[in-house]
């Protein structure tokens, strides 16, 4: 094992169901790798979906148990997890970082973004208030009520391998409802790292089970997690395509489908934007996580008047960006998660130089070899680009200029995705107009981070259904019943 450690026995070889760890039921066992090194740095069962089963059966049992447990209980549950995830930071960052790639930095960041969630929910147990509704006959009350919607299941991507879990988990928990996950292949051990810790924090059996499977297992344990009509809502964060596949698929049990997808996110610099503050925005928005985040800014939109200003002060600040392995000191801008990730990335680069886009910095596979690429600025981008439509999910920023308000408006809004956009302007007349006016689930004005798991998070059109944190994360673990009373004198 590669991984060097505070706590070593967070690092788990094991899945995890009904509060007991376990091998696959094949026997068959799945190797992670380190994408700066591509090496082997552990192994974890290969589970089918015969595992998936058992882990819905667990879940299944917990039920009961768990949602009549008072919420101040269930929240205490998740606050003494919190507590428990946030002194293992540092061995967690470690492990987000050996198995998906991003700076340390970064990861720390990830893990307290995390750990958030468990703290928000634990608070927001005990808030899933019902309604009164005024009665429409005197002899009459009408009331209405939420309860945990049953067994839940996660399907989750390796790009932030705890945030991505958590922010579902502790939702689903302090609804009252257990959880089984399937992490990424590419990054389980954050997965089973936190099942540790749940653990240790005295979570009940079954309540949480983490299901370990590689890209060729993982297809049978969606669709036992589909197909089960135990299995009452299922939340998916991924690509859009693999989202259709499984919602598809999950029809036959009409169950609850909640759905965090792709994006395109534009980031629009006006004329009178604050144009130091448009770089520092665009540079947390384009490289966190090496460009591969569903809310990056996938396309630049720079207005005439500004162009040449931001064109140099973003490319200076692109410059200063240190390429490398996540876990060396300094490094902002890490590995692709995979071959394949590269693949895209340098066709997408190609493409765009090959149909007139220039490379004012980088424009190549960085001199580490690998999968590392270089901090890409390439002005002239056009719509006729595929990086136009197509999701990066690499360290390229591709700066589309722009003459007028309406027109990159209607840029902005030509995709098919609809999650995060980003804007920078003084107006304030104006920053109503352009957020009404764009269609996405989040916009982030004059900032370039907005996540936080006090909002919500989600997206419109391809970009998926339902929202992750904030009150209304709670809701998709939830079914609201009407109580009509009668015969009430009064
Ligand atoms: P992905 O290929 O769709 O995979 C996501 C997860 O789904 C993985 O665990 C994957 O396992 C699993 N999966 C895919 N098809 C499945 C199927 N038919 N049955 C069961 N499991 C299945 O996406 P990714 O490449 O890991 O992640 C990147 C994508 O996620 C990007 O599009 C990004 O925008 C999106 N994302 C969205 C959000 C959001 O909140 N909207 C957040 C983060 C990422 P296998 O790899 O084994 O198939």
């Amino acid at each position: 094992m590669a991984l060097t450690l505070t706590d070593s026995s967070l690092v788990v070889s094991r899945g995890f169901i009904g509060g007991a760890w376990c091998e696959a039921s094949s026997g068959r066992r799945l190797d992670v790798v380190d994408p700066a090194t591509g090496r082997s740095i552990g192994s974890v069962p290969e589970m089918e979906g015969a595992d998936a089963e058992r882990g819905i059966s667990a879940a299944a049992e917990a039920f009961g148990p768990w949602r009549t447990l008072p919420a101040a209980t269930r929240g205490q549950h998740l606050r003494t997890w919190f507590e428990a995830v946030t002194a293992a930071t540092d061995d967690l960052a470690a492990i987000i970082t050996a198995e998906c790639g991003k700076p340390l930095v970064e990861a720390r960041g990830e893990v307290s973004y995390a750990a958030s969630f468990l703290e928000w929910y634990a608070g927001e147990a005990q808030r899933a208030y019902g309604d009164v509704i005024p009665p429409v006959h005197a002899d009459k009350r009408m009331l209405v009520i939420r309860q945990p919607i049953g067994v839940a299941a996660a399907i989750t991507p390796w790009n932030f391998p705890a945030a991505m879990i958590l922010r579902k988990v502790a939702a689903a928990l302090a609804a009252g409802c257990p959880m089984v996950v399937k992490p990424a292949p590419q990054t389980p051990l954050t997965a089973l790292a936190l099942a540790v810790l749940a653990e240790r924090a005295g979570l009940p059996p079954g309540v949480l089970n983490v299901v370990t499977a590689s890209v060729d297992s993982s297809r049978a344990i969606g669709q036992a997690i589909c197909e089960s009509p135990t299995v009452r809502a299922l939340s998916f964060t991924g690509s859009t395509q693999a989202g259709i596949a499984l919602s598809r698929q999950a029809a036959g049990t009409v169950k609850k489908v909640s759905l965090e997808l792709g994006g395109n996110a534009s980031f629009i610099v006006f004329d009178d934007a604050d144009v130091d503050a448009a770089v520092a925005g665009a540079l947390a928005a384009k490289f966190r996580n090496t460009g591969q985040t569903c809310v990056c800014a996938n396309r630049l939109f720079v207005q005439a008047g500004i162009h040449a200003t931001f064109v140099k002060k973003f490319t200076a600040a692109v410059a200063g960006l240190k390429v490398g392995p996540g876990a060396d000191e300094g490094v902002s801008v890490g590995p692709l998660i995979d071959d394949r990730a590269y693949a895209k990335v340098v066709g997408l680069v190609d493409d765009a130089k090959n149909l007139g886009a220039q490379a004012k910095l980088g424009g190549e596979p960085a001199s580490l070899g690998g999968t590392f690429f270089q901090p890409t600025v390439l002005t002239g981008a056009q719509p006729t680009m595929r990086l136009a439509h197509e999701e990066i999910f690499g360290p390229i920023a591709p700066i589309f200029r722009f003459e007028t308000e309406p027109e990159v408006i209607g840029l902005a809004n030509a995709t098919d995705f609809g999650l995060a956009s980003y804007f920078y302007s003084r107006d304030i007349s104006r920053c109503f107009r352009v957020a009404e006016a764009l269609e996405c689930g989040m916009i982030g004005i004059n900032t370039g981070l907005l996540s936080s798991a006090v909002a919500p998070f989600g997206g419109v059109k391809f970009s998926g259904l339902g929202r992750e944190g904030g009150r209304y994360g709670l809701e998709e673990y939830q079914e609201i019943k009407y109580l009509c009373f009668g015969e009430i004198d009064s």
